[in-house]
């Protein structure tokens, strides 16, 4: 681990990770309440939190929070679609750039604030792949984001009391990897795993 490259690499204030699941393909008769079964089963098992409640952004996205959602994160997840969307159209992108093709994840943050004291509302998540690389913590990284399912597409961002601005560029970051998948498989698969290097924005 060296702590010191980690605080001094700017991109690990966005650090993202996604997880490859080998399970990706899902039942349209698994659709619960805006997302469905598994991915709430997932994003419960990589955040340990429990997800109590799933409603709409007023642009169509799905959000499944753990506690009643602010509509300042409604607004943060349609601000940082809509800066995806126009990127990714930018790039001759057309797949899944509907609000209603996202669920968003607002989970309870492991901290919030950074080893340099800024703030930082990141989730703790276990990440084999990040060993020795400059994320790592110790087995565990804290990332801001984290998107884990194509089908439908999926993220997590932590629970933000203030600068909404950020929790908007981590859904957009994070939705980077989504937009690559469904639009540019090659471009997703040299960008999927930070710990080989690279960061956010891939598309500019
Ligand atoms: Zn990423």
């Amino acid at each position: 681990m060296n702590m010191r490259l980690l605080l001094t690499h700017r991109r690990a204030l966005v650090a993202a990770i996604v997880l490859f699941i080998s399970t990706l393909g899902t039942s349209a008769s698994a659709q619960v309440g805006g997302g469905n079964r598994r991915v709430v089963a997932q994003a419960e098992s990589y955040t340990g939190d429990t997800f109590n409640y799933s409603t709409e952004t007023p642009r169509g996205a799905h959000v499944i929070t753990r506690v009643r959602p602010r509509p300042e994160w409604l607004r943060a997840v349609d601000d940082g679609l809509t800066d995806l969307f126009a990127v990714a159209r930018k790039h001759g992108y057309r797949s899944h750039l509907n609000y209603a093709d996202y669920t968003i994840f607002i989970a309870k943050p492991d901290r919030t604030r950074d080893s340099t004291g800024a703030y930082s509302p990141d989730v703790a998540y276990v990440a084999p792949s990040y060993r020795g690389s400059i994320y790592d913590q110790g087995g565990f990284i804290y990332a801001a984001g984290m998107a884990f399912s194509f089908d439908p597409c999926a993220l997590v961002v932590a629970e933000h009391d203030h600068d909404f601005q950020r929790m908007a560029n981590v859904v957009r970051y994070e939705g980077e990897h989504l937009v690559l998948y469904h639009n540019d498989r090659r471009l997703f698969q040299q960008t999927a795993d930070h710990s080989k290097g690279g960061g956010h924005p891939i598309l500019q």
